[in-house]
């Protein structure tokens, strides 16, 4: 017999017939005369009972059907009478495929804390909160992909190993098969890369921008959706080694344009979710609610998970200017008060608690925040032509803070070679990416926003490590 899977059985496929279930004990409960088997197999977060009636089952038959153990019942589906499922199985026959030992499987029924389920990331993926925020990812990566595809964007694969280092987005991590309790040496004692496996040094990417502009200028539309890499020592709640980003490039486009794709893709995902994980968003939105009645009355949400997304979802995101963006915070009450710690005035880099300001005091929603200073943006952003801003473009969202950079980019080449050779780069050294404005170079945009960011804001999850299976941060990488 084929197996049906949980979902499907929930909605009722193969009323009154035999069907095959396969997945892992959640609970067993019961009495002298039937026994109650709460099954899941991460098709969703709704679990499916099976009644074991004693008489059919003997004690010792079911001593081996414990919490985490995986099962394999046959049995009719029935409309349940008890409450809080629609249906239940009537059991005629279980195995047990992998018993899990009750003395030492560690996921038994009392909640546990995020923190000790991020020491078991192997087991958590089984908990009804990493169901749903995994699934809710999945929806999510689904849908970028919609999103762009429905848009003609054509997705590209840019390098995971490059040797461009002047992308300057952050501190990187090398790559090498050199041996480096030994390494080769050049005459003046520098390790000498020529004899490393590429023939020079390489890193793991930190952005495929770059690769991206490349194919812009080919494709018109292009996306690139992929693991970066940042060595950056920030333990923060926000930052991953290894993240997802997502990085649109489009020829022909300014930074209106950019930022309209970007206000409507964030959108879109969102909504996509919303539309087809409403069980798992309801499951974590009740978890939230349960964590806000610990706080004190003023640092609880305003809004349910659910409303805060449809908020974002239906209104349109705020625009500012950097400069403007200044003057709010200036002519806030809570500089007035010296709250903030960091310098606030035109020509220093928002720190997080400005944007937070920003975006959950000021505007209460997220906020596009466009033109800053040329001298805190990167190199290629395109000079305004007031010659002190750049157009640039970071989104920032409540509770997270940034989660898109980017810009329309220097298409002239000679202002973009000025400002390399400002930032101390050599042009010679990306004569490939100057190629793109030498030949046939036009007006182009794009952003990257980060993944894991993105589901932080939809499962309302408060620590980026617990929206990625295998979290790498520093001192971290087991699993
Ligand atoms: P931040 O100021 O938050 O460190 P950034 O300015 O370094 O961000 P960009 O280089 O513009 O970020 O990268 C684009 C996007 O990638 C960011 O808006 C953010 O969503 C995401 N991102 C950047 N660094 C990380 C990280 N270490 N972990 C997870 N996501 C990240
Ligand atoms: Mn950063």
């Amino acid at each position: 017999m084929q197996r049906t899977k949980v979902k499907d059985l929930l909605q009722g496929a193969a009323v009154d017939q035999e069907v095959l279930l396969k997945g892992w004990v959640r609970t067993k409960r019961g009495n002298k005369f039937v026994n109650f088997i709460a099954v899941n197999d991460g098709s969703t977060i709704n679990n499916l009972q099976v009644v074991a009636d004693a008489e059919k089952f003997s004690e010792e038959t079911l001593k081996d059907v414990t919490t985490g153990a995986a099962i394999a019942v046959t049995g009719i589906l029935v409309a349940s009478q008890g409450k809080g499922q629609a249906f239940e199985i009537q059991a005629s026959s279980i195995e047990v495929l992998g018993k899990a030992d009750p003395e030492t499987y560690p996921l038994q029924k009392k909640a546990h804390s995020l923190e000790f389920l991020r020491e078991i990331a192997h087991l958590r993926l089984r908990t009804n909160t990493f169901g749903a925020v995994f699934r809710i990812r999945n929806t999510m990566a689904f849908a970028v992909h919609k999103f762009f595809n429905e848009k003609g964007f054509v997705y590209m694969h840019t390098p995971i190993i490059t040797a461009s280092d002047a992308e300057g987005a952050g501190e990187m991590f090398q790559v090498t098969t050199l041996d480096i309790a030994n390494p080769p040496r050049t005459e003046n004692g520098h390790i000498n890369f020529e004899e490393d496996f590429f023939g020079r040094a390489t890193n793991l990417t930190v952005s495929g921008q770059m690769e991206g502009e490349v194919a812009a200028m080919a494709f018109s539309d292009i996306y690139t959706f992929g693991p970066t890499f940042r060595a950056e020592n920030s333990n923060t709640t926000r930052h991953l080694a290894e993240f997802w980003m997502i990085e649109p490039e489009m020829a022909f486009y300014d930074l209106k344009m950019n930022a309209d794709l970007a206000e409507e893709f964030i959108k879109y995902v969102i909504r996509y979710a919303l539309e087809n994980n409403r069980e798992d968003i309801e499951f974590l939105e009740q978890r939230l609610a349960e964590e806000d009645k610990n706080k004190p009355q003023n640092e609880r949400q305003e809004m349910t998970l659910t409303e805060k997304l449809e908020f974002v979802v239906n209104n349109d995101f705020e625009r500012v200017t950097y400069t403007e963006a200044i003057d709010i915070l200036m002519n806030s009450n809570h500089y007035k008060k010296k709250k903030f710690q960091y310098e606030v005035k035109w020509g220093v880099d928002l720190q997080s608690e400005h944007e937070r300001y920003l975006v959950e005091k000021h505007f209460k929603k997220p906020v596009i925040v466009t033109d800053y200073p040329k001298d805190i943006k990167s190199f290629y952003m395109r000079l305004n032509d007031d010659g002190k801003t750049v157009a640039a473009m970071d989104i920032l969202a409540p509770g997270i803070g940034e989660i898109v950079g980017g810009s329309q980019r220097e298409e002239r080449m000679d202002i973009l070679v000025e400002r390399m050779k400002a930032v101390g780069i050599n042009p010679d050294d990306m004569w490939w990416f100057l190629d793109t404005r030498r030949f046939g170079g036009c007006p182009h945009a794009g952003f990257g926003l980060g993944f894991e960011r993105m589901v932080q804001f939809v499962t309302g999850m408060g620590n980026i490590r617990d929206v990625i299976p295998f979290p790498r941060t520093p001192q971290n990488a087991e699993f």
